[in-house]
């Protein structure tokens, strides 16, 4: 086997060659980030297979994701491709698996209330939750409180919290537990037929096999080993599905980093790992602490920045890489600055697939999704967000503008009256759909309703602005929606009623604006939202090869990438104002940052931003610790702060001078390529690039350089 290894130009450590060696009775490796522990995992199965002479179908890989189980699987077919393929799969397949064995014997039936198709006939878990919500506080829930209540329910089953203690285990609203009760009845009220969700497949699996003795034998006879990665994110439910599955012979070997525990939010269980022994009292314990991925200035800062969470297991993260490697941290005056910077960047990138953006949340990913696929830069995401544009301010957004191409539909009208500041009821909008009345609407309206003399006002002011919109620039046209038809100013109202972020409120809309801004009409505009919404869908499905990564930091866990952008590192973001409430809630946001900071190997790259929405931001703390770690002692007393204002590089060769412009010349633009000088206005170049025609701003384009003259 050594020999094997050589061939494979990988020379195990000692720690990793004794994991690697020892394949009987239960073993917990315990390391950081980086030392190998997915690469010792498999060549622990290769070592099985091929010296041991275990058959492949008697091992089981347990992955904390299905993009964890495929990344294993290409690992795993990289070291040892003449192989037999070992099951590599997540934890809720196999817990599946062991339900539906469980629920045929029973003979009752099941039908599955999440990750379905969209609109099938049987319920779904969150249209169920907004029900009984409604029922129970007797007001339509939040997006937020639905979603915390969804995840307050994986916590409670993941934690193996009897039922009769749900109501009073701390939830994010009060009444939580009462609604998660009723949830738990709803679905078991027809006698042998179960809805379930995911959750509910942990949990009766693991009854399953503390009930029934046969199927637990039939389970336990399949696999003579188990091997757990990321296990500090696998569930107390979890946990115990695996001890059921080796309790026979305790062939399980774990491998985990407690500085990486990003899940305890929906039930994870890293304190398990500490108590290892007491299920396992045989059990080995080893700790891997050398980082073999990242460069040295990467890994010493890190292994510092973690040492300030109270709650960990010591380790000592070191490495013997080389220290070049930078660790870069760069702040922007607003976001669109620092998405220029990152996707210019890019330009220079040959190996996308080495490199990756990464965000706390998905609703940063927008902007990139926009810019990325008007450059043409392939990219893939993991965990992409499909819902930004089924959002329903998205929606708005369109019915505000689809009523200025038919200012005579009253049912357009209706849609869009509900979300202007008019203080219009429901009850005369119906009113004013029933009665017979045409033209425009908004002098319709005064007609056929009583209405005050302020609405009267407001009307005749929106219609003023409807008569403009058709004119205009979907940009503009957003802008006018935002100011003059008050949207924002009923988002703003509507956030404090109904509990919404109002921040998250105008970020969509910004978003919305910065798409626009690269289009001439509403109609474009429209489409590209389509086109955009299926771009998504292309690249987290049918992603192209050489694609760069897109992800949040959770779903980066366990990948690596050369280069990597964490963006948008702002106070209120990471950490969050919830963050900021609860030490651990804080310990756990400083192991999220970890996690995105030990993804890189030779080049990182922290970014925040001043101002978003006209109001100041901060950088978020961990930046700033950073910051300070990267000091030298010396900047470090004098309390210096090195701030490093970055300035997106011009191109020397770029013109900047229109004298130098010319109509029909050839020209290379740097984002839209190749392309000739249709003619040079007073504000505006109009180029032609292909079959597209494209007017700019010469401002820009002379002051960023945007052009280059190239032979015709
Ligand atoms: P994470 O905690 O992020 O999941 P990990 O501990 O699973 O990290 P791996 O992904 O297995 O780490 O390994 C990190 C990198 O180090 C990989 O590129 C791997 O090939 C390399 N590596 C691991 N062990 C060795 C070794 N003994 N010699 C050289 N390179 C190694
Ligand atoms: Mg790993």
């Amino acid at each position: 086997f050594n020999r094997k290894m050589k061939e494979l130009h990988i020379k195990l450590n000692e720690i990793q060659k004794s994991a690697v060696l020892k394949t009987e009775g239960p073993l917990l490796l315990l390391a950081c980030p980086g030392s190998g522990k997915t690469t010792t995992m498999i060549m622990r199965i290769g070592y099985l297979i091929e010296e041991k002479n275990v058959n492949p179908k008697r091992i089981k890989a347990i992955t904390f994701s299905r993009a964890a189980a495929n990344d294993m699987t290409e690992r795993f077919k990289r070291f040892f491709p003449h192989l037999e393929l070992v099951d590599f799969s997540t934890i809720h397949s196999l817990a599946f698996s062991i339900t539906r064995t469980y629920l045929n014997k029973t003979g009752t039936e099941f039908e599955l209330i999440e990750g379905g198709g969209k609109g099938k006939q049987s319920p779904n878990k969150s249209m169920l939750l907004k029900a009984l919500y409604k029922e129970v506080i007797r007001e339509e829930g939040t997006e937020e409180e639905l979603s915390s209540l969804s995840t307050f329910i994986s916590f409670l089953k993941n934690r193996m919290i009897p039922f009769n203690k749900w109501e009073k285990v701390p939830g994010p609203f009060e009444k939580a537990g009462s609604i998660a009760l009723k949830y738990e009845q709803y679905k078991t009220r027809t006698i042998g037929h179960l809805l379930l969700d995911f959750d509910d497949m942990l949990t009766i699996a693991e009854q399953a096999l503390r009930v029934d003795e046969r199927l637990t034998e039939r389970y336990r006879s399949q696999f003579d080993y188990i091997l757990t990665d990321e296990s500090q994110d696998t569930s107390l439910v979890q946990h115990r599905i695996v001890e059921h599955l080796v309790a026979h012979h305790g062939n399980l070997c774990v491998v985990a980093d407690d500085d990486q525990s990003i899940y305890t939010w929906r039930g994870a269980d890293p304190t398990y790992l500490l108590d290892f022994r007491k299920v396992y009292p045989d059990a080995e314990l080893l700790m891997m602490e050398q980082n073999y991925r990242s460069s040295k200035e990467i890994v010493d800062t890190a292994a510092k920045f973690i040492k300030r969470n109270k709650h960990r297991y010591k380790k000592e993260m070191h490495t013997e890489n080389k220290e070049n490697g930078p660790l870069f941290i760069k702040q922007f005056e607003d976001p669109k600055q620092l998405l220029e910077y990152v996707t210019y960047e890019l330009l220079d990138e040959k190996n996308l697939n080495e490199v990756a953006i990464l965000f706390r949340n998905n609703s940063s990913s927008t902007m990139y999704v926009n810019e990325l696929h008007r450059r043409g830069i392939p990219f893939y995401m993991k965990d992409a967000d499909d819902k930004f544009f089924s959002h329903w301010i998205v929606e708005d957004i369109l019915n505000f503008m689809r009523l200025s191409f038919n200012v005579e539909r009253k049912d357009i009208f209706a849609k869009v009256a509900m979300k202007m500041n008019l203080f219009i009821s429901r009850k005369m909008l119906s009113e004013f759909e029933r009665k017979a009345s045409s033209g425009n609407v908004f002098d319709a309206l005064r007609q056929s309703v009583q209405l005050k003399g302020s609405q009267i006002e407001k009307l005749a002011a929106y219609k003023g602005v409807y008569d403009k919109i058709p004119s205009m620039r979907p940009a503009q046209v957003i802008r006018m929606i935002r100011y003059e038809l008050e949207y924002e100013e009923a988002l703003r109202s509507r956030a404090q009623k109904f509990g919404y972020r109002i921040d998250n409120l105008l970020g969509i809309l910004d978003t919305l604006e910065g798409i626009a801004s690269q289009l001439r009409t509403m109609v474009e505009f429209a489409n590209r939202l389509k086109e955009l919404e299926a771009a998504v869908q292309q690249a987290k499905f049918n992603p192209p090869n050489n694609a760069l990564t897109l992800s949040t930091f959770h779903s980066a866990k366990g990948l690596e990438f050369r280069r990597v952008f964490m963006i948008d590192l702002v106070k209120g973001i990471i950490p969050s104002e919830e963050d900021e409430t609860d030490p651990l809630l804080m310990e756990e946001a400083r192991r999220l940052f970890y996690v995105g900071m030990t993804r890189a190997k030779d080049r990182l790259e922290l970014l925040s931003f001043q101002k978003q929405n006209g109001k100041t931001k901060e950088d978020s703390r961990f930046v700033n610790e950073v910051r300070g770690l990267l000091m030298k002692p010396e900047e470090r007393k004098m309390g210096k702060l090195k701030k490093v204002q970055p300035s997106i590089p011009l191109d020397p060769d770029g013109i900047h001078d229109s004298n130098e412009l010319y109509k029909d010349m050839h020209v290379i633009h740097r984002v839209f390529g190749r392309g000739i000088v249709v003619e040079i206005g007073e504000a505006e170049i109009r180029l032609q690039f292909g079959e597209n025609e494209k007017r700019l701003s010469l401002e820009t384009v002379l002051s960023r350089r945007l052009l280059k003259k190239v032979e015709s």
